[in-house]
């Protein structure tokens, strides 16, 4: 069974609902309970948010524009390819939202 999928109970008693937390502006999934409010993190993503935080901190994730023949080409860091499972070949999609440049599978 899937550990996202896991029904789970607060120490309390109390009933978790699914949540998104954002950590260091890192998406971060977990689970908050409804009646004291206690918050537990999803360890698969806190992890990867601590390998994100990590290279940031290395400057891993900073890119520079590089321009390969006709097209300007940005690196993906190694932390963001694990993270979100990107291989090699895989088609991406740009997408603009606001002054914020997001990358899709
Ligand atoms: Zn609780």
């Amino acid at each position: 069974m899937e550990f996202e999928n896991l029904k789970l109970k607060c120490e309390c008693g109390g009933d978790m609902k699914k949540i998104t937390a954002e950590w260091k502006s890192i998406e971060v999934r977990g689970w908050i309970c409804l009646k004291c409010g206690e918050e537990i993190l999803n360890p698969a993503d806190a992890q990867m948010a601590l390998e994100i935080e990590k290279a940031r901190k290395r400057n891993l994730l900073t890119v520079k524009l590089r321009r390969v023949g006709k097209s300007n080409v940005v690196t993906v860091p190694q932390p963001i390819m694990e993270a979100e499972k990107f291989k090699e070949g895989q088609e991406l999609e740009w997408r603009i939202e606001g002054r914020k440049l997001v990358l899709t599978p």
